[in-house]
């Protein structure tokens, strides 16, 4: 299905000349399987080999392209040895140079370097010692080969393994097969941008005549980051275009089992969350499939909200999913569902990988038995079949991906889709993850929450911390002391945990408990069991209390080496505290000397309890995102385009990705065809696929 045109362009890297199973795998870690992934691999630097007629012309350091004459071999005194093998050269006023070349070679270089040959010769020219010498030359060949062997090239990233002449070379080989493609983009816009064809901007970015060649605006990056942005944004609203325009189901229940469940709540919803659900019900009830993202900072209550929505959906007789992205909190989920659906006479099952009676489970779902499913990626895995899902919710906090949520509408002919965050999204993230998604937001916690004062002091203040601690303990207060787990080390944060247990078991007999992410359930539960009781007072954490635990008369938390979390932790971190009516406290306790960035998150921390702020802070910090940041976010991997240096052109792509589905939703007109070319170009296939089903 993919157009012709593209066909060499995702041959594998393995059709070229000298790349075999073994360089095919050095290409691979670094993201390139086929032809087009060399394109995509840009240079991060430039280096230009300067042609000289005599090594008095040469600097230290510079990379030289001359012609030298072969004198004598000197083999290393003592054969196997550290010493490396030299060969002396001349140049034309007779200036001498050794080439030098570690690990032996000699036969080979008797044959390749003869003496008395005249070649040409081209590397790093160095002093040593004030002896000058070129280690390991880059080139040593005959003469006609020099205007190869001048200007400037390319640096590329590397792995270990891989010399960078190696990937000089494949590149250079793959780039003569780069096909002229029709253009996809507005020529008013070329023209204003001064943006060049893709082919030429191909050809350009790999052939750098200075560092401004790898500026990120250079308009050959410049170009081809925006047609990733706007591939990204066509396949994701595209997607979306065909999912509303399919008749999806209309679910307009009854009512009876959504009247009964708040009725019998111990709250009454707040303004937002019965807003949020009006829309929600609009879309459900509405013709096309929902897809929408409901915000709420942690403790917001969205729960409630996405129960009250599968509600609709169980009303009108099919099954409902929710999705979570980890064990615990699919764990949790099912049990805050589980004693609202039986008061309804609705059944809730739990799938995770791990649970047992997994297959009783996946009897229920496929028997329609259960009325909600409760899981994590399991439920999404092929060989779960629904009898009738209506509706999925995800509660992704950012771990659900745009494949996943591809998945989900698979598993029944007419799903409405609800994407839950906690953490509130910075606009660029929302764009790029979803295209802009129909958005309800939870502004407000529920009725009687406190704000919670946060402090930032250094650990040496421990003592007086504790001393205070006293005498809210008297008062009955609960605590909790959270020591920051690291995967690399955890064995020896986790021992910082149980010592922390111990000294504070110390201070406060009985009153302690441990938990961490090493300990079975059963034990997690019976602490955290007396913990709610207030049989223990202090429950000492890993942060496996991050997502879950809903204890309402916690109101204080310590939070160790607070300088070593994100800020987005931090923050779902405090949101555990803060939930009853009594005034709540964070302590956030760090080990100087902090970083900038350090006290750049504890300040903000300290200054407000706003998620939305926060999280635009927690963005800007990371520069637009960390790796990390992004396997996290469930955002799209670029090749080209960085979020951080191309959000206006993001949101341009985002644009002009709405207005082409406005005047050509199937992509027929010539540009439509073309645009599909581009979509292919970055393996949106499947989002073509729906244009050809649709
Ligand atoms: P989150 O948005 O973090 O998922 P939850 O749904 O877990 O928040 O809600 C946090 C707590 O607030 C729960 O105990 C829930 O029962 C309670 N809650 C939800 N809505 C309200 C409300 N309108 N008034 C009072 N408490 C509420
Ligand atoms: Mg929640």
């Amino acid at each position: 299905m993919r157009p012709v045109l593209l066909h060499e362009l995702f041959h594998s890297v393995t059709r070229f000349k000298g790349v075999g199973p073994k360089f095919a795998g050095f290409l691979k870690k670094l993201g390139c399987r086929h032809l087009v992934d060399l394109y995509w691999h840009m240079p991060v630097g430039c280096t230009r080999r300067r042609w000289v007629q005599r090594l008095g012309d040469a600097q230290y350091d510079e990379i030289i392209t001359i012609v030298l004459k072969v004198m004598a071999h000197q083999p290393p005194d003592i054969p196997q040895s550290q010493q490396p093998y030299r060969v002396r050269c001349i140049d034309r006023d007779g200036r001498e140079i050794d080439l030098v070349y570690f690990h032996g070679g000699g036969s080979y270089l008797l044959r390749s370097l003869p003496i008395g040959r005249t070649l040409l010769v081209s590397g790093k020219f160095e002093s040593f010692y004030g002896k000058w010498q070129m280690t390991h030359p880059d080139f040593t060949g005959p003469i006609t080969e020099r205007e190869n062997w001048q200007g400037a090239e390319p640096v590329y990233p590397l792995t270990q393994g891989l010399s960078q002449k190696q990937l000089i070379k494949i590149i250079a080989q793959a780039l003569p097969h780069c096909p002229e493609l029709p253009e996809w983009l507005e020529p008013s816009m070329l023209a204003h941008e001064h943006w060049p064809s893709w082919h030429q901007a191909i050809a350009q970015v790999h052939s750098p005549q200075s560092d401004r060649d790898l500026d990120p605006q250079h308009p050959a990056r410049r170009r081809l980051a925006y047609d990733e942005l706007l591939a990204n944004q066509l396949a994701l609203l595209l997607i979306r275009h065909f999912q509303r325009r399919q008749s999806g189901s209309t679910f307009r229940g009854d009512g009876h089992l959504r009247r009964k469940l708040i009725a019998q709540l111990p709250f009454e919803l707040t303004p937002s969350q019965s807003q949020s659900l009006k829309e929600i019900f609009a879309d459900m009830g509405s013709n096309g499939r929902m897809v929408r993202l409901l915000q709420g900072d942690v403790g917001s209550g969205k729960t409630v909200v996405a129960m009250l929505a599968m509600l609709n959906a169980v009303e009108c007789g099919t099954q409902a999913a929710l999705l979570a992205p980890t064990e615990i909190l699919a764990q949790q989920h099912a049990a805050t569902l589980t004693p609202w659906a039986e008061a309804l006479g609705l059944k809730v099952g739990l799938l995770t990988s791990k649970g047992k009676g997994k297959k009783q489970v996946l009897e229920e779902l496929d028997s329609g038995e259960i009325h909600i499913a409760v899981g994590t990626h399991a439920l999404i895995q092929e060989g779960v079949a629904f009898k009738n899902l209506g509706i999925a919710i995800v509660d992704e906090q950012h771990r659900f991906g745009v494949d996943q949520r591809l998945k989900i509408g698979k598993k029944g002919e007419k799903i409405d889709m609800l994407i839950m965050t906690a953490t509130p999204i910075p606009r660029t993230l929302a764009l790029a993850a979803y295209g802009d998604l129909a958005t309800s937001k939870l502004t407000e916690k529920p009725a009687g929450r406190q704000e919670i004062a946060t402090r930032v002091m250094p650990l040496t203040r421990l003592d007086s911390i504790v001393e205070k601690l006293k005498e809210a303990m008297q008062k009955g207060r609960k605590v909790y002391w959270v020591c920051p787990l690291i995967e690399e080390s955890e064995a020896l944060d986790l021992a910082a945990a149980q010592d922390r247990y111990a000294a504070l078991l110390a201070h406060f007999p009985g009153k302690v408990g441990l938990v961490h992410g090493r300990m079975k359930s059963a034990e997690k539960d019976e602490v955290m069991q007396s913990f709610i009781q207030g049989n223990i007072q202090i429950l000492v954490a890993t942060t496996v209390i991050e997502v879950g635990v809903h204890v309402a008369d916690a109101t204080i938390m310590i939070i160790e080496h607070a300088e070593r979390f994100g800020l987005a932790q931090l923050h779902q971190l405090r949101g555990r505290i803060g939930r009853g009516l009594e005034a709540s406290t964070c302590v956030l306790l760090y080990d100087g000397p902090l970083t900038e960035s350090a006290k750049a998150r504890l300040k903000i921390m300290r200054d407000t309890n706003d998620g939305f702020l926060i999280a635009e802070e927690d963005w800007r910090l990371r520069g637009g995102g960390d790796t990390l940041g992004f396997r996290q976010s469930g955002l799209p991997s670029l090749k080209v385009a960085n979020y951080t240096f191309h959000q206006e052109l993001l949101t341009r792509a985002h644009k002009e990705a709405e207005l082409i589905i406005k005047q050509d939703p199937d992509l027929d007109s010539a540009r439509g065809q073309a645009l599909r070319t581009l979509l292919y170009l970055f393996e949106r296939e499947q989002t073509v696929g729906y244009l050809l089903a649709g």
